[in-house]
């Protein structure tokens, strides 16, 4: 296979997204690294990719790193072709400094740019977020494309300034002092699909396990956008190789949004052996739907991503198969 001889980097492989990530690549034949901020959780990442049928370990090497930190940063990424930037700091719950989050995502990723552009990386994917582009402006029918930037000015909560900071500062680093390292920035909406081997992130935690579980007792007045794990991870690939990615943002979205709402009733219709906990919902009007644009991913980088349904669908399943 003609990856064996391309070595890549993917930061937080203990995460939701970085798992899927390290186990496709493995599948497609490449050298994986992985940082984690601690190995004594390496196990959790090799039962995971176990479910998900890996069972040779040998293209896989551990790193220990913290966003937080200098140390080991060089050593990870030596010999990297590319690098893969998902860590990054996304609880449930806001902190009451909201520098927990910035001051790890923002200086995070430009302590792995630098380490990249030193090592003489080829590419940098950083996983952004949907955060980064549409939380300021609240305009009827805006239809949010890559050119939609949140303002980090405005009032927000801490994760989605952490994430529109950190993906600016890591422009503004590749402009000025990237030396020819690439940039290309993913924008993921909300993260769904299948929790491998338990490992889920705050997006499952909230919008799949708080409605099934009945702790969500209300519809915020706010939609999100739907796409499957499985994808993300398959556009992050396609972004690091592809010429036309270089420099580039790129939303990954499913088609079309919904509320807390819409979940519960495609699990009420769906799945209904698991909706016995869940709360009578009410659902939100249409001005609160908030949609965005998959056009760029679809078109530049020939993405085909499932559809929002079978994304939730299966994370309730993965999810209920494990309680
Ligand atoms: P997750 O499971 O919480 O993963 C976050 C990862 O970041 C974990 O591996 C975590 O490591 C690592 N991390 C956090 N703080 C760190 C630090 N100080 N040093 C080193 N590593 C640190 O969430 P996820 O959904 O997979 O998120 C992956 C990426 O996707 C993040 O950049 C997130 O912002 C982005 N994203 C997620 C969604 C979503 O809906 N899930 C949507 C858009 C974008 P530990 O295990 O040690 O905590």
């Amino acid at each position: 296979m003609e990856n064996t001889k391309t070595t890549v980097l993917v930061t937080g492989g203990t995460g939701f997204l970085g798992v899927h990530t390290i186990l496709q690549l493995l599948q497609q034949g490449y050298e994986v690294r992985t940082t984690l901020r601690s190995l004594s959780k390496k196990d959790n990442i090799i039962k995971a990719l176990e479910e998900g049928g890996i069972t040779d370990f040998s293209k896989l090497t551990f790193f220990e790193a913290d966003l937080t930190r200098d140390d080991n940063w060089g050593e990870a990424v030596k010999g990297c072709d590319y690098v893969l930037h998902a860590a990054s700091p996304f609880p449930a719950q806001d902190p009451k400094d909201e520098n927990e989050l910035i001051i790890p995502a923002r200086d995070g990723a430009l302590r792995v740019l630098k380490a990249a552009r030193d090592a003489g990386v080829k590419r940098v994917v950083l996983t952004s977020s949907f955060a980064a582009v549409g939380y300021s402006i609240n305009v009827e029918n805006h239809v949010f494309t890559e050119e939609d930037w949140t303002d980090v000015n405005a009032e927000l909560p801490a994760y989605i300034k952490s994430k529109t900071l950190a993906e600016k500062a890591a422009w503004e680093f590749i402009e000025k002092e990237g030396n020819g390292l690439e940039l290309s920035v993913i924008n993921p909406v909300g993260i769904f699909g299948p929790a491998l081997g338990g490992i889920t992130s705050a997006s499952l935690d909230i919008a799949v396990t708080g409605i099934l579980n009945g702790t969500l007792n209300y519809t915020p007045t706010f939609t999100m956008g739907v796409v499957d794990v499985r994808d993300v991870a398959d556009i992050h690939l396609k972004a690091m190789v592809n010429p036309k990615a270089a420099g580039e943002r790129i939303i990954a979205t499913s088609e079309g949004v919904m509320s807390f709402y819409d979940v519960a009733e495609l699990f009420r219709k769906e799945r209904p052996q698991y909706t016995e906990n869940i709360q009578k919902l009410e659902p939100i009007e249409k001005e609160f739907y908030k949609e965005m644009s998959n056009e760029k991913a679809k078109t530049v980088l020939n993405w085909n991503p499932r559809s929002r349904d079978e994304a939730l669908l299966a994370s309730a399943d993965s999810l209920m198969k494990k309680s």
